[in-house]
């Protein structure tokens, strides 16, 4: 939508363009002054398309910075998510207790998501 709307706005700057430099050479018949002035008119209606057209750009490159630092984001997001795939090989070396469980040796209470009994340190 937005570079629809700056292809329009880049016709009607050409379009004014041309219509500036033959209301020059047109008004250059009549005296040089009245194709200054011709020039100056053209320049005064050019400015706001030329205005629209840098914004619309402005708006484009903003678009693309903020599709980028999202894209940044998202990568941090992945970055940082390596070290929980990191833990689980260590303890995948024995099994783990999903809830909290009763050491068969010494009878003590530990915790879940532990391998070794807290107290002395048999295996679950
Ligand atoms: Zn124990």
């Amino acid at each position: 939508m937005k570079s629809v709307l700056k292809i329009i706005t880049g016709i009607l700057i050409i379009v004014e363009a041309v219509v500036a430099i033959f209301g020059f050479f047109g008004t250059l018949a009549q005296g040089f002054m009245a194709a200054l002035i011709s020039l100056a008119i053209s320049i005064a209606l050019l400015a706001p398309l030329v205005a629209i057209w840098l914004l619309l750009s402005e708006v484009e490159a903003l678009e693309v910075k903020v599709n980028y630092l999202e894209n940044e984001h998202r990568r941090k997001d992945i970055l940082e998510t390596p070290p929980v795939p990191n833990e689980i090989p260590t303890a995948q070396k024995g099994r783990t207790a999903i809830t909290s469980w009763t050491c068969a040796k010494c009878g003590t209470v530990n915790k879940a998501n532990t391998s070794n009994c807290e107290n002395c340190g048999s295996a679950y």
